[in-house]
């Protein structure tokens, strides 16, 4: 049965004056597969393990279904809030066979052992382990044990999974299938899951809803859509994928919520629309942040482009081609899509798509240089997941 877990003005202060959270709410409603995205340090691991009792919180308050498992002065211990947590580094019993650390779940169920083995047994099968079960974790490989870890959490059929990082020490390709596996058997069980990741592009796969964590505060919570369409700061639209940032004077209201800009400097050929920013901007330069979604390439000739820029690196897709073209005077986009090879050197211009063109005040975000492509995340590039 899947639980509604709520949290409210959560605060985490560890001893020494670290301040981990700052007055972090979330509602997240019964059987839904919630994301919590943000940068290393930002508090992921520190909000789930309070969401599990593995950490006490300083102030606010946790509800599980019905049930307050911690205030700032009750806390109801990780064993008795009726969860299962799958850790990035697996955290298997290294002198347990798989079969029993799958079993070791249902310890509190009051089964007989007959019963704990068969349904271990049932759910190793599930996740493609049955053959495996006599095996010690040394003896699997790292995408095995992550399965194991799986099961272990799934078996115990609880309302709650919560889950940090599980697919961070696997490599790339394993890692796409156990996405998969990982989403449809969480769903299939239908508990509520509560999922960190650090990863933009594993986030918006994965969630049915995206809570994004900027230094301990909740900055913005929304589907992957709302998120990528309409991020709230810079700070959100640079995690969540950019080609880049472009300095802009802003000109004036264009209607159906767009507003004319031009670029300032070098790169300007002629004036475009942005999406109206959500904050009324002061006068003078603005910060336009461009999606790849936002901007593409075509022939300088035909008059159609609002930039001109020359390609610095090219790189095959499979599906197409990203470019990484620099802007004279401002800096470079990247993951620039086009059907066709631009080469490099050459003089390309570049039309830009309101709806990937967001808009902010050139001050909005201070203690962030508009760092021009530097996203800290991997950009979604139009042969990803945008
Ligand atoms: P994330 O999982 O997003 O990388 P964490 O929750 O691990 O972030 O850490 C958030 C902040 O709390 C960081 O500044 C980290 O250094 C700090 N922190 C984490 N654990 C402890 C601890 N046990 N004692 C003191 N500070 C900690
Ligand atoms: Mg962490």
């Amino acid at each position: 049965m899947a639980e509604r877990i709520s949290a409210q003005g959560l605060t985490k202060v560890y001893p020494g004056g670290n301040q981990a959270l700052s007055d972090v709410s979330l509602e997240v409603e019964p059987g839904t597969f919630l994301v919590l995205l943000g940068p290393s340090g930002s508090g992921k691991t520190t909000l789930l393990r309070s969401l599990a009792g593995i950490e006490r919180i300083t102030s606010g308050r946790i509800t599980i279904g019905t049930v307050t498992v911690a205030d700032g002065r009750s806390h109801l211990p990780p064993e008795r809030r009726d969860l299962s947590m799958v850790f990035q580094d697996y955290a298997l019993w290294p002198h347990l066979v798989v079969r029993d650390n799958v079993a070791f779940a249902l310890r509190r169920r009051k089964l007989s052992k007959g019963e704990s083995r068969a349904r271990a047994n049932a759910m190793l099968d599930r996740v493609g382990l049955g053959k495996l079960a006599e095996r010690y974790p040394n003896e699997l490989s790292g995408g095995e044990q992550q399965r194991v870890a799986l099961a272990r959490a799934l078996v115990a059929e609880t309302g709650l999974i919560l889950c940090d990082e599980p697919l961070s020490n696997l490599d790339a390709d394993l890692r796409e299938r156990m996405r998969v596996e990982i989403s449809s058997l969480v769903r299939e069980a239908a508990a509520t899951t509560i999922y960190i990741t650090h990863d933009q592009a594993e986030a918006f796969a994965l969630a049915d809803r995206v809570g994004v964590l900027q230094q301990g505060r909740l900055v913005q919570t929304g589907t992957p859509e709302e998120i990528y369409t309409q991020p709230a700061t810079p700070f959100v639209a640079r995690f969540t994928g950019l080609s880049g940032e472009l300095p802009v004077h802003v000109r004036q209201a264009a209607g159906g919520g767009l507003i004319e800009v031009e670029p300032a400097g070098a790169a300007r050929v002629r004036p475009f629309h942005a999406r109206m920013p959500r904050e009324p901007l002061g006068a003078g330069l603005a910060l336009l942040m461009i999606r790849p979604t936002g901007v593409r390439l075509c022939a300088s000739h035909t008059g159609e482009h609002h930039l001109a820029g020359t390609v610095a690196d090219v790189a095959f897709r499979g599906r197409g081609y990203e470019h990484a073209i620099d802007i004279p005077g401002t800096g470079r986009l990247t993951g620039v899509f086009s059907d066709a090879r631009a080469h490099r050197g050459e003089a390309v211009g570049l039309r830009l798509d309101p709806a990937g063109c967001h808009l902010f005040a050139a001050t909005a975000d201070p203690g962030q240089a508009p760092a021009l492509a530097d996203t800290g995340a991997p950009a979604l590039g139009a042969a990803g997941t945008s």
